[in-house]
C-alpha cells in the first residue's frame, strides 16, 4: 500500500518522498484507523488525505472552514488529474444542484465543503446515501472551546459520522492544538491517543524576536523601510489601532493595505487581493485578517501588540514564509498591551471558568516574552512537542551572547518578599516594597516593617519588575489566573529556597548582594 502511496506522490503531485510524518499518517489512514495529524503550517497536510483519497473506493469528504482557500484547492487538484470540486455558500442555486448531482454520479474523488453545510438535515442524507470512504476534518481545533477559533457547526460532525451504516475513515488535521484540544478533539471523534501523529512544529525558517522598551511606530517605520522589497503583515489587537497605523504608515509612503471585521466585505476583499498580488507590500491588520492567506512569500509578521495567546501567535507568525524562505516574526512587547487583552477577556461572555483558561494562556504569552530560552523552543514546548535536541540558534535569545551570571540572591529576596506578603499581592507592590516605595498602600497593610522591605533598593522599581517577570517566565514564581493576578511562589523557588539550586540570567544585576540565604528565609 505505502509503496503505491509513494507512486501516487511521484505521479499526481511530482515530488519524490514524504515530508516528516506524511508516511505513518497515511499509513495508518489506509489501515483504516480514525487519525489526527498535528503538523506545522506549511508542512503538508492537504497530501495525508490526498492520497489515501486516490487509493480507497469511494469518495472523501473534507470538512473545512476556509472557504476562500476551497477553489484554489480544487483548481490545484484538478489541473493534476484529480477529480474534485467544492460545495459552499459561494455557489449560486443552479451551480449547487448541478454539483449535487455530479456527487451524486460519482464524477469526484474529493468534496470539499464548508462545517454548516452539515447542519442541513437534506446534505446529510446526500452524504449517508453515497459511498464515503474518508472524512478529512481540516483545522480539527475549531472543535474544540479551548482552541482559539471554536465553530460551533464542528460538532455535527461527531453524529453526522456516526450516523453512517458503513463507517469512514475520519482523519483531523490541525497546526495549533495544545494538549487539551488534542485531548478534545480524540474525544469528539473518538480517535485513538495512539493514532495522534504530531509532528514537527518547529519552522525551521523562522527567526523570533521580542522587542521591549522600543517606540513601536519609530521601529515599525525603520523595519519597513530596512525589508523596503519584501511583503509583511503587521497584526495590531484593535480595529482602532489598525486604522491608526495603518493611516501613519500611509502618510509616510508606504505601500500599505488595512484589514479588520469592520470593514465593507468588497473592501475587505480588494484590500486582500492587493496584498496577495504584490500591489501593497504591508498589510496592517487585526486576527481577522488570517485563515485562509494563501500567501507564500510575506517575508515578516510583526505583532504591534501582545496577542492573547501562543496558539494565535504562532498560527499568525506562521504566515511568514510559508514558501520555507527565510523570514522573521517580531513580537513589540509593551506592559500596557497585557491590560488590553485582559480588557477583551473581560468583554467576553465567556463563563468564570473559560475566562480563568484565557487568563492562563494569556500569562504563558507573556512568559514567552521574558523568557531568556530558545523561543522557538519554547514554543514546540508549549505545544506538548518533545524538547527538540538543538535550540534554533537564530531567535534573539539564541543570538545573546552575554555571559549568564549568577542570580540567586536576587532571587531569594523577591521570593522571601513574595512569601512575606502572604502570596496575595501582584508584583508591582511586591516590587515597590523591594524598592522600599512609601506609597500609602504599603504603610496601609504595614509592609514598611517587613525585612525585605527596601532590599532592592538600589534598581528601580521597572527593573524590579522586569527580573519579576524573569522568575514568571522560568517559572519560579506564578500568577494567579485573574484580572488581578496575585504573585505565589511555585515548587521550582523551593528548590532555590530548600535545596540551594542556583538561578542564572542573562544581565549584569548590580544589588548589594547579602551575605547567606538563611537570612532571608
Ligand atoms: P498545510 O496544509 O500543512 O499548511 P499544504 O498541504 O498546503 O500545507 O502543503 C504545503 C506545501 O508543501 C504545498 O505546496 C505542497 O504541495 C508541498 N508539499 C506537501 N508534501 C510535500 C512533499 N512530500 N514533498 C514536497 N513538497 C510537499
Amino acid at each position: 500500500m505505502l509503496q503505491q502511496a509513494e507512486k501516487q506522490l511521484n505521479d499526481y503531485f511530482g515530488y519524490s518522498s514524504f515530508r516528516k510524518g506524511q508516511e505513518e499518517i497515511i499509513e495508518s489512514v489506509l489501515k483504516g484507523n480514525d487519525t489526527l495529524a498535528i503538523m506545522p503550517t506549511g508542512g503538508g497536510k492537504s497530501i495525508c488525505y490526498q492520497i489515501p483519497a486516490l487509493l480507497m473506493d469511494g469518495i472523501t469528504i473534507v470538512i473545512s472552514p476556509l472557504i476562500s482557500l476551497m477553489k484554489d484547492q480544487v483548481d490545484a487538484l484538478t489541473s493534476v488529474g484529480i477529480p474534485s470540486t467544492y460545495i459552499n455558500s459561494s455557489l449560486s442555486v443552479s451551480e449547487l444542484n448541478e454539483r449535487i448531482s455530479e456527487v451524486k454520479d460519482g464524477v469526484y474523488k474529493i468534496l470539499y465543503i464548508a462545517p454548516e453545510r452539515i447542519e442541513t438535515q437534506s446534505f446529510r442524507t446526500l452524504l449517508l446515501s453515497m459511498n464515503v470512504s474518508i472524512i478529512a476534518v481540516d483545522e480539527a481545533h475549531c472543535i474544540s472551546q479551548w482552541g482559539h477559533d471554536f465553530r460551533p457547526s464542528y460538532r455535527s460532525i461527531k453524529k453526522m459520522i456516526s450516523d453512517f451504516v458503513e463507517k469512514p475513515v475520519v482523519i483531523a488535521l490541525t497546526a495549533t492544538a495544545t494538549k487539551e484540544v488534542t485531548t478534545d478533539i480524540c474525544q469528539l471523534l473518538n480517535i485513538s491517543s495512539s493514532n495522534t501523529y504530531v509532528t514537527g512544529f518547529a519552522r525551521d525558517n523562522l527567526t523570533f524576536n521580542v522587542i521591549k522598551g522600543e517606540n513601536k511606530r519609530d521601529y515599525i517605520t525603520k523595519y519597513i523601510k530596512a525589508n523596503r522589497d519584501h511583503a509583511g503583515i503587521i497584526y495590531a489587537a484593535t480595529r482602532k489601532e489598525v486604522d491608526d497605523l495603518s493611516q501613519f504608515l500611509k502618510k509616510s509612503g508606504v505601500k500599505v493595505g488595512k484589514y479588520h471585521a469592520g470593514l465593507a466585505e468588497q473592501e475587505r476583499a480588494d484590500q486582500q487581493d492587493q496584498f496577495l498580488f504584490d500591489q501593497l507590500n504591508v498589510m496592517v491588520a487585526t486576527n481577522a485578517f488570517g485563515m485562509g492567506i494563501n500567501k507564500s512569500n510575506v517575508r515578516y509578521v510583526i505583532h504591534h501588540n501582545l496577542p492573547k495567546n501562543i496558539e494565535a501567535y504562532y498560527q499568525e507568525a506562521g504566515r511568514a514564509g510559508r514558501d520555507g524562505e527565510k523570514s522573521e516574526c517580531t513580537i513589540l512587547f509593551a506592559g500596557q498591551d497585557i491590560q488590553l487583552q485582559k480588557f477583551l477577556i473581560e468583554q467576553t461572555t465567556l463563563s468564570d471558568e473559560k475566562k480563568v483558561h484565557e487568563y492562563q494562556k494569556l500569562q504563558q504569552m507573556v512568559d514567552l516574552c521574558h523568557t531568556e530560552k530558545c523561543i522557538q523552543t519554547y514554543i514546540v514546548e508549549y505545544f506538548g512537542e518533545s524538547t527538540p535536541s538543538s535550540d534554533c540558534g537564530k531567535c534573539m535569545n539564541c543570538r545573546d551572547t552575554r555571559s549568564k551570571i549568577d542570580v540567586t540572591n536576587e532571587a531569594l529576596m523577591v521570593f522571601s518578599c513574595v512569601k512575606r506578603m502572604d502570596e496575595r499581592f501582584g508584583k508591582t507592590l511586591v516590587a515597590q516594597v523591594l524598592k522600599g516605595s512609601k506609597n500609602k498602600r504599603i504603610s496601609q497593610f504595614g509592609f514598611g516593617k517587613l525585612s525585605t522591605y527596601g532590599l532592592m533598593k538600589s534598581k528601580t522599581e521597572k527593573q524590579i519588575v522586569d527580573f519579576i517577570d524573569f522568575l514568571i517566565a522560568e517559572g519560579y514564581l506564578a500568577l494567579t489566573n485573574s484580572q488581578f493576578p496575585v504573585l505565589v511562589l511555585s515548587n521550582k523557588a523551593r528548590t532555590v529556597i530548600v535545596e540551594k539550586q542556583q538561578v542564572f540570567k542573562k544581565e549584569q544585576v548590580t544589588i548589594e548582594s547579602i551575605e547567606a540565604n538563611d537570612e532571608l528565609f
